[in-house]
């Protein structure tokens, strides 16, 4: 169990609980080409060598460097190797081959004189420079060898990491199985967008919001819609999330009278790790198991669950996925702003971030930091963090930030 202040537990122990509550999810075998973004489940190594052979890294002829030694030097051509097609034949003393970027080096010869440095009469070609042996020759397996364990597991794989696959000839990759992650948002206030909208009705923003979020960071996620503020509409919806690997909840998370996560959850089977959380925003976060399945309460209002979503729910889905990234990456940067001493919540201020002409990066802090607010939310880049009980503390000083992501 946690240590918990005041009922509330310290930012890094409820990671930590997070973290050790989700699981490495099994792998499955993709097409190399569907595999960016995916979290590569066991090391790759290579099914052959590149280049297979010696080849040219240059247009122009292919000749013996002992040939070339003294220029001008005339020497007579008797093939030509293309990329795909190389020349069979052998080069001897007095001989060259036409050849071209990619194509192999004929046997005999050791270097290459480029087209630039030569001039063309028929089968007699001038070498106006030397080229010493290996000049503009890429030896075979100079980029990789067949063996060679270039990708490791745990990598998040990119264009160029799926392209270096492919050349390793590697056409199937094993990677980690996508996390499912259901989204309940709760609340009688809420509609999807584009639905008839009561007077006193908002959108669901949370549930869009969420789902982008699942989807950016590598999970599947599963909208299970919006549960009625009654216990009947939460057990209805909490019916389907079988066979998904976490479920998230937002708002109902708190302590008001329509509140009914924490309560209906549990009559269902909930056992929770923790639910209150020392920071500002979020401090109505619930993290728990339900029938096995992991748990996380997303508070309500938009700012605290995109906060909390980016602080345990991103290393959630990264742990399940088996990335090596499990925690999120903090900098610094120049405060842009004096703010005030903070009290016992670890503060998560949302700020712009901006480059000044010296280079630096300035966080500069929303003049009001309310937790409802979406459109400075939206606008943020940045959350700059604020540990319990900080000192007050004047703008050009350093702060530690995390950014936030598109
Ligand atoms: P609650 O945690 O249910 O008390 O909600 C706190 C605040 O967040 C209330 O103002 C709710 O209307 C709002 N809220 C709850 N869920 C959502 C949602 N899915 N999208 C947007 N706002 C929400
Ligand atoms: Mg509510």
């Amino acid at each position: 169990m946690p240590e918990i202040t005041e009922g509330m537990i310290a930012v890094d122990d409820a990671l930590k609980n997070v973290l050790a509550g989700v699981s490495q999810l099994g792998s499955e075998d993709i097409s190399v080409g569907e595999a960016q973004g995916r979290i590569l489940a066991a090391d790759v190594a290579s099914h052959l060598t590149q280049p297979p052979v010696d080849v040219s890294a240059m247009d122009g002829y292919a000749v013996r460097a002992a040939d070339v030694a003294k220029v001008p030097a005339t020497l007579t051509q008797i093939g030509e190797s293309a990329a795909g097609s190389g020349f069979d034949g052998k080069i001897e003393a007095g001989q060259t081959s036409r050849i071209f970027t990619g194509a192999p080096v004929p046997e005999g010869a050791d270097t290459i004189v480029i087209q630039e440095d030569t001039d063309v009469d028929g089968d007699q070609i001038t070498m106006k420079e030397a080229s010493p042996a290996g000049k503009f020759i890429r030896p075979a397996g100079l980029d990789f060898k067949t063996g060679d364990v270039l990708l490791k597991a745990g990598i998040k794989l990119n264009s160029r990491n799926t392209a270096l696959a492919a050349a390793m000839n590697v056409p199937w990759l094993k990677v980690t199985r996508q996390p499912r992650v259901a989204i309940l948002s709760t609340g009688d206030e809420l509609v999807m967008p584009g639905e008839p909208l009561g007077p006193d009705q908002i959108i669901s923003s949370n549930s869009i919001g969420l789902a982008a979020f699942v989807q950016a960071n590598g999970g599947v996620p599963i909208n299970l819609g919006i549960a009625k503020d009654d216990p009947d509409s939460l057990r209805e919806i909490l019916a389907t999330i079988t066979g998904t690997d976490m479920l998230v909840t937002i708002g109902g998370a708190s302590v008001g009278d329509y509140d009914l996560v924490k309560t209906v959850l549990g009559e269902e089977g909930l056992d929770i790790t923790f639910s209150r959380v020392a920071m500002r925003p979020g401090k109505p976060l619930i993290f728990g198991k339900i029938n096995g399945i992991p748990m996380l309460g997303l508070p309500g209002n938009p700012v605290s669950a995109g906060v909390t979503a980016a602080l345990f729910l991103r290393p959630a889905i990264s742990k399940m996925l088996g990335a090596e990234d499990t925690t999120h990456v903090t900098e610094t940067a120049v405060l842009g702003l004096d703010l005030a001493e903070n009290d016992k919540r670890q503060d998560y201020i949302r700020a712009t971030l901006t480059i000044g002409g010296d280079g630096a990066l300035t966080a500069t802090p929303f003049d009001r930091q309310d937790s409802s607010m979406l459109a400075r939310f939206a606008e943020a880049d940045c959350l700059v963090i604020r540990a319990p009980f900080a000192e007050p503390i004047k703008a050009g000083e350093r702060v530690e930030i995390i950014r936030l992501d598109g």
